[in-house]
This record gives C-alpha cells, sequence and structure tokens, in this order.
C-alpha cells in the first residue's frame, strides 16, 4: 500500500464529520497537516480516530523538534551530565569511584539510536491510525489546497504545525557559530564552549557540557539568566551555575566572532575577547513561516511574525488551523499537543475545544533544575491587591553526607484574599518531577489551607510544599 493513499480504520466517519459526503468529491482529504511534530502528530491521529481523511508532509524528520533536536535528546544529555555530581557525591556515601572517562561519540550514537527508534513509533502510530504520510515539503496554495511533491492536493481543513526553528543575530561571523541543533551532532565535546543567551536552552546546554566536562562561558546581555521566571528562581541559580564551573559574563553579548586557527575568537559588547572551541547561540527561536506560501492562502501574521489564531487556533482563513511553535504562544511540547487534540476534537467531533493556556508547568533541566506553575510574584503582585509569600530555602538531606554546598529552594504564592494558591516554583533535585503534581493543585484552585492539610512524605524535599508556614516579610508584602 502506497503510504499516502489514505485509508478509513477507526470510527464510522459521517455520523462524526461536520460536513456530507459530498465534500469527499470535492476534497482528496478531510484534514491535510503541515509538519509531522507533537502537535501536527496528535492532530492527525485523533482526527483520523475520528474518521476523518487525514494526510500529514514532513520535510525533515518525524517527531519534529522534540524527538529529534529539542526536549527528547537533550533529556538524555542531561542525564548523561548528571553523572558528574553523582560521582562527586559518591565519596561521602563510603564509595570510592575509580577514573572515569566520558566518550562523547557513545553517548551521541546512543542518543541517535533511541532517536531513530522513536521516529520508527511515530510513524508506525501514523501509520496504524490510518494518516497518509508525504515526506516532502508542502506549501499552501489557497484556503483549501497545497501543494506538495509537484501534486496539488485539497483539503477540507488544513492545518499548519510547522514549528520553530533557532535564531542566530545577524553579527559578523554567525556562520561560524552554532545552535542547538548543531549541538545534538558535535563530532567531539568541545573543550571549551561559549554559549549565548540565558533562556531554557542556554541554561541547559551550559549544564550539559559543564557537567561532561567542557569549559563553559555563558553570555547573556540581562543581569539575571530565564527572564519571565520567579526572581528568587533566577537568583539562586547563578551561584550553582558558578558552582559547576560555569563562567557567567552578564549584561553584555557577542558583537563578533572570527576563526583564530582551530579556534574561534569572540569580541563581546564590552570589548572582551573570548576565545572557544564552539559558540553556540541559544537566542530564541523564530517561527517557521518562510515559503510555506501562508500570504498566497491569506494567512495573516501576528506582531510576532507568528501564525496569528484565535482561542480555537483557527488562524484568518476559516480552513486554516495552526498549532504549535508557528504560533508562538506558549512554546512546549505538551501545549502543542493539547492544542493539536483540541483541533481535532473541534473539526472531526463536533466537540468545540480550546486548549487551555492556563497554568502551564513548565520545567528548566538546568542542573540542578528548575520547575514552575502559576504565577510569579511579580505578574501575582500586579494582579491581586495582597499575596503572601511562603519560600524556604534549604540544603538536601542528600547533601549532608554528600558535602555538596547545594541549596534548594521553594516557593508558593498566596493569593491572601481567596487564599489560592497562584504560584508554585522550586529549584532542587527533582523539581519538574514534584512540580508537575503541584500543577495538578493549581488548577484545581487548591488554597493554602489544603496545602497545609496535605500531610508530607518524609524525608523529601516536596514535603516542604506542605509545612511552608512562615510569610516571608518583606517591602510590598505586608505579612
Ligand atoms: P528563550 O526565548 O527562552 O531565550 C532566549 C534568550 O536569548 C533570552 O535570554 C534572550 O534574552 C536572549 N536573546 C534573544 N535575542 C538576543 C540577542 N539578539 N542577543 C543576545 N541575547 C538574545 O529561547 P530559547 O532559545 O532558550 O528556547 C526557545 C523556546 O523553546 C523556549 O522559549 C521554550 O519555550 C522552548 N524550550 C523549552 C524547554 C523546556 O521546556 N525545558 C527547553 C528548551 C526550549 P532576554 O531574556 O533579555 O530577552
Amino acid at each position: 500500500m502506497s503510504p499516502e493513499r489514505p485509508v478509513r480504520t477507526r470510527l464510522a466517519p459521517a455520523a462524526y464529520l461536520p460536513y456530507g459526503r459530498e465534500d469527499m468529491a470535492t476534497y482528496d482529504y478531510d484534514f491535510f497537516v503541515i509538519g509531522a511534530g507533537s502537535g501536527g502528530v496528535r492532530a492527525a491521529r485523533i482526527a483520523a480516530g475520528y474518521g476523518a481523511r487525514v494526510a500529514i508532509a514532513e520535510e525533515r524528520y518525524l517527531g519534529g523538534t522534540c524527538v529529534n533536536v529539542g526536549c527528547i535528546p537533550k533529556k538524555l544529555l542531561v542525564y548523561a551530565a548528571h553523572f558528574h555530581d553523582d560521582f562527586e557525591d559518591a565519596a561521602g556515601f563510603g564509595w570510592t569511584v575509580g577514573p572515569r572517562r566520558f566518550d562523547w561519540k557513545a553517548l551521541i550514537e546512543n542518543k541517535d539510536r533511541e532517536i531513530k527508534r522513536l521516529n520508527d513509533v511515530y510513524d508506525g502510530l501514523l501509520e496504524r491510525a490510518g494518516v497518509a504520510r508525504i515526506f516532502a515539503r508542502a506549501k499552501l496554495l489557497d484556503a483549501h489546497s497545497v501543494e506538495v511533491g509537484g501534486r496539488t492536493l485539497r483539503s477540507r481543513f488544513i492545518l499548519v504545525a510547522t514549528g520553530s526553528w533557532p535564531h542566530i543575530p545577524a553579527i559578523p561571523g554567525a556562520d561560524l557559530c552554532i545552535s542547538s541543533n548543531e549541538a545534538f551532532h558535535l563530532e567531539d565535546l568541545p573543550q571549551r564552549i561559549a554559549i549565548v543567551g540565558g533562556g531554557y536552552i542556554a541554561v541547559e546546554f551550559a549544564g550539559i557540557f559543564a557537567g561532561l566536562g567542557s569549559r563553559v562561558v555563558l553570555v547573556h546581555r540581562g543581569a539575571a539568566v530565564l527572564r519571565g521566571f520567579d526572581d528568587d528562581l533566577r537568583q539562586a541559580l547563578a551561584p550553582e551555575l558558578q558552582a559547576r564551573g560555569i563562567d557567567l559574563h552578564l549584561e553584555r553579548t557577542v558583537s563578533r566572532v572570527e576563526r583564530e586557527g582551530p579556534q574561534l575568537r569572540a569580541t563581546l559588547s564590552d570589548g572582551t575577547p573570548l576565545t572557544a572551541d564552539r559558540l553556540m547561540f541559544a537566542t530564541g527561536r523564530l517561527p517557521n513561516v518562510a515559503g510555506l506560501g501562508l500570504e498566497s492562502a491569506g494567512v495573516t501574521l501576528n506582531e510576532k511574525g507568528a501564525v496569528a489564531v484565535d482561542e480555537f487556533s483557527r488562524t484568518n482563513v476559516p480552513s486554516i488551523y495552526a498549532v504549535g511553535d508557528v504560533t508562538d504562544r506558549l512554546n512546549l511540547t505538551p501545549m502543542a499537543i493539547a492544542e493539536g487534540q483540541a483541533v481535532a476534537e473541534t473539526l472531526f467531533n463536533n466537540n468545540p475545544t480550546k486548549a487551555d493556556h492556563f497554568n502551564v508547568a513548565t520545567a528548566v533541566f538546568s542542573q540542578p533544575p528548575i520547575a514552575t506553575v502559576g504565577l510569579t510574584e511579580a505578574q501575582a503582585r500586579q494582579r491581586f491587591p495582597e499575596i503572601d509569600i511562603y519560600r524556604s530555602t534549604f540544603r538536601p538531606l542528600k547533601h549532608t553526607l554528600s558535602g555538596r554546598n547545594e541549596r534548594t529552594l521553594v516557593k508558593l504564592v498566596v493569593d491572601r484574599a481567596s487564599d489560592r494558591v497562584v504560584g508554585c516554583h522550586m529549584l532542587g533535585a527533582d523539581a519538574a518531577e514534584i512540580v508537575q503534581g503541584l500543577a495538578i493543585a493549581l488548577k484545581c484552585g487548591a488554597t493554602k489551607k489544603q496545602f497545609d492539610a496535605t500531610i508530607g512524605i518524609h524525608p523529601t524535599a516536596a514535603e516542604e510544599f506542605v509545612t511552608l508556614r512562615t510569610k516571608v516579610s518583606e517591602p510590598g508584602a505586608t505579612a
């Protein structure tokens, strides 16, 4: 069977589709998805499950950024880097760890094998759902037509799920630099790497390379990394990065880069020279909108250059929807999946659904990691007349023996009038695992009283969240 032939394998179609059978003649497909990343694949599979005739076009790799050059390989590299701390920490527990040697090529090979397995998993999921896979670049021609692989196909609905791409500022020598895309496939572990940016990717990769043994310089234009996160987390993270040997160059950026023999020489905005084997820019990602034919179809972009959509992820053209990074809302894989699912529900299950962008938990897999859900203290102060802050910093039990001078920070932000917990923040081991559960509490509108009534699991860092009793007293907070 040709992978492009639409098949129906699931629910009886006509009952579920909000349009008649005459469309089957007018359109080749009910739903044409451009981009087989997290959002596109979910939308395609669910729509096919509801009986729609679905095709998905992908020009690069199944699974998109998350699977290939994002979340999944990144987390595998984070695990690899963490062994550095684990070996060091073992001594306090009586272990003698022998000589260590790290093999970058082995790690990358193993990682690539796992990614290949996941690509195949995605392919199988789509195939079993009856989605036609088209491995080519697709381009919109009008509100219902796409050009793909030299053919024009017509579809009742079209979903743009083309993701985003790393952005490197146009400085002299930018072509000598890498982005996270290349960082996953370097031939060798750089002995020295400079990373520009202070967002998720810069901070995560700084920890990865430092843990694996590179000397890392982080160059960030702001006074603290991770703008948008709670200020206490941002401040507490800096000494942890430095403790792992990451050299922070704040309030500066890279003005130009030149080759100097086998190395790169960067000049910072204050004139400081910097030499490194690699220079990586992690200065944000831009929506993949170029060359997609959006203008031919009449789809408008917003002021950020992303596809403009309403709460149902519908563009200004009623038959065209867009989800994920290309819409630049909350650029997180689970969010793209939720948006894709909602589109499929709306279009093919007679169930208009909006993806909920409120109280979405997120983590930065720094070392130690950060996780957060809800409002930062600064956001809450703007939103509510009075708030209460509860905060604790402590040395985790493990490090009483390991000797590591690492502090964990937990923080709750509470709306005083309703007693609801509106923000929950953590820096410390397992923060992402812990905050995921707390996100449910926030989604349910839990009050501080309910947090207090919850019995902790002892001894854990997580129990701190249910044993915070003393309000922080500080300017602005009338504790
Ligand atoms: P971010 O938007 O998170 O951060 C970009 C960083 O680059 C900021 O520190 C920004 O500074 C800085 N910057 C932007 N432009 C310039 C410039 N011209 N010169 C110098 N510095 C600049 O982007 P990332 O690339 O880190 O990640 C992209 C997105 O991917 C994230 O927003 C996130 O949604 C997603 N992601 C999620 C992860 C997770 O869930 N763990 C992991 C990785 C990525 P400033 O703050 O001053 O604007």
